[in-house]
């Protein structure tokens, strides 16, 4: 049944995880985009969620939407050398190739429950456009990349897309790295973090290379290049921090700076280093997960971060203190607290965004074991429904026809790059 914008009840559901605790066949009342109550109360339509696992709706934070056409291409490389390949494509690229894209990663982010997303890339105004059309929920905004595109004219687009902000789109600035734009960028950047008072999205310490380049040039290692450049704070959001140094974990620390793991890119373009996990959280800083781009992971399945991001803490230290309920909280609660979206969590008044996950297939669950089954065995093909603000953004099948296409047009223009 369709959910329309009045009150309505999901029945029967096996199993709610709040985010704090697991309630057994229990009911949730939405109305107006938010949970009214969540016990064996009942009101307006009703929606059976018999068979299925309540969440808090999944959020990626760190992608590049628009990349899907470049997916698998030129893949196996080392980062430096791949992304060589990449920028040259990406200087020629159509518009219509990179909205097709992000198109594409919305409708696979939806069906893999996700709910919300940070977006780094060059098209922010297909991307505001695409997220009230699916009814997700992103943050993007133009990339400061200097070989690519001409510091003023993103910071002009910047200035634009700041005006855009909706219900279900959040302007972001973002920089690439500190290794891809000069002083005078980052000038610019800081400039609109202090005029617009928007949350700031940048890939840091990433490899070694990067590491050193960033040492070369200014003498301090790349966290502190933030802090001294007026650009670490409460709004800024880093990706990766592979070879962030301890002293630099404190800085993130003392900022209230957001990390964003991405594990499997991390893996995938053999970048080393190690993200330390283990001590983040110990410090009560707000780490959250990434896939980062359809070209780097190659999928936007956020169970497959929360997964791969606790076996390579463990691989890296032979213990296992970070588990499965930090895994999940990661991909919830993290995402939104570093976009400062409320909710995160299922309890009177949060939004109602959620991600239902259909139990067939993830046998046996058990209220002891379920969060285990969310994180090592659910994946995102285990998705049902997807809500957002109270809405049914999809239902699974909903989109296949589109996607379909899509894929056959970036099929085509994968086959003319090479
Ligand atoms: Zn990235």
């Amino acid at each position: 049944m369709e959910i329309r914008d009045q009150p309505y009840t999901l029945t029967s559901c096996d199993f709610v995880f709040t985010g704090q605790q697991i309630l057994k066949n229990t009911n949730i009342i939405i109305d107006n985009g938010r949970i009214m109550e969540i016990g064996p109360e009942k009101e307006g339509d009703i929606f059976s969620c018999s068979g299925m696992i309540v969440i808090p709706g999944l959020i990626n934070a760190h992608t590049h939407s628009g990349m899907t056409y470049l997916r698998g291409y030129k893949d196996d490389l080392d980062l430096i050398p791949w992304l060589k390949e990449i920028w040259s494509i990406e200087s020629k690229a159509l518009p219509h190739w990179i909205r097709l894209s992000s198109e594409a990663s919305i409708i696979e982010m939806l069906s893999n429950g996700i709910t919300g997303f940070i977006d780094m890339y060059f098209n922010p105004k297909d991307v505001a456009e695409l997220s009230e059309i699916y009814g997700i929920k992103v943050s993007a905004g133009p990339t400061f990349l200097d070989s690519l595109k001409d510091p003023y004219e993103i910071d002009k687009e910047m200035r634009e897309v700041s005006t855009m902000a909706s219900s279900t789109f959040s302007p972001i600035i973002n920089v690439h790295s500190l290794y891809a734009v000069s002083e005078e960028t980052l000038k610019l950047a800081r400039q609109l973090f202090e005029e617009l008072g928007l949350g700031i999205h940048i890939h840091v310490s990433e490899t070694r290379e990067e590491l050193f380049q960033v040492k070369q040039r200014y003498g301090i290692f790349p966290v502190e290049v933030l802090k001294s450049k007026g650009l670490l704070g409460p709004r800024t959001i880093m990706a990766h921090l592979g070879w962030i140094s301890s002293w630099e974990i404190e800085l993130v620390k003392s900022m209230e700076a957001h990390a964003v793991h991405c594990p499997t890119s991390n893996m995938k373009l053999a970048t080393g280093g190690f993200f330390p996990l283990k001590e983040m959280l110990a410090r009560g800083i707000n780490v959250a997960l990434g896939t980062d781009g359809p070209a780097t992971n190659n999928t936007l399945d956020i169970f497959r971060e929360m997964k791969e991001a606790v076996l390579l803490e463990r691989q890296g230290y032979w213990e296992a203190s970070v588990g499965a309920k930090d895994a999940i909280r990661m991909a919830t609660l993290g995402g939104r607290k570093a976009v400062r979206l409320e909710g995160g969590v299922i309890e009177r008044g949060a939004p109602a965004d959620l991600s239902l996950v259909d139990m067939s297939n993830l046998g046996p669950i058990t209220e002891s074991n379920l969060n285990s089954i969310l994180t090592y065995v659910a994946t995102g093909r285990d998705i049902d429904y997807t809500i957002i603000d109270g809405k049914l953004v999809y239902r699974r099948g909903l989109y296949d026809s589109r996607l379909k296409q899509i894929y056959a047009e970036l099929t085509t223009i994968q086959e003319s790059l090479s």
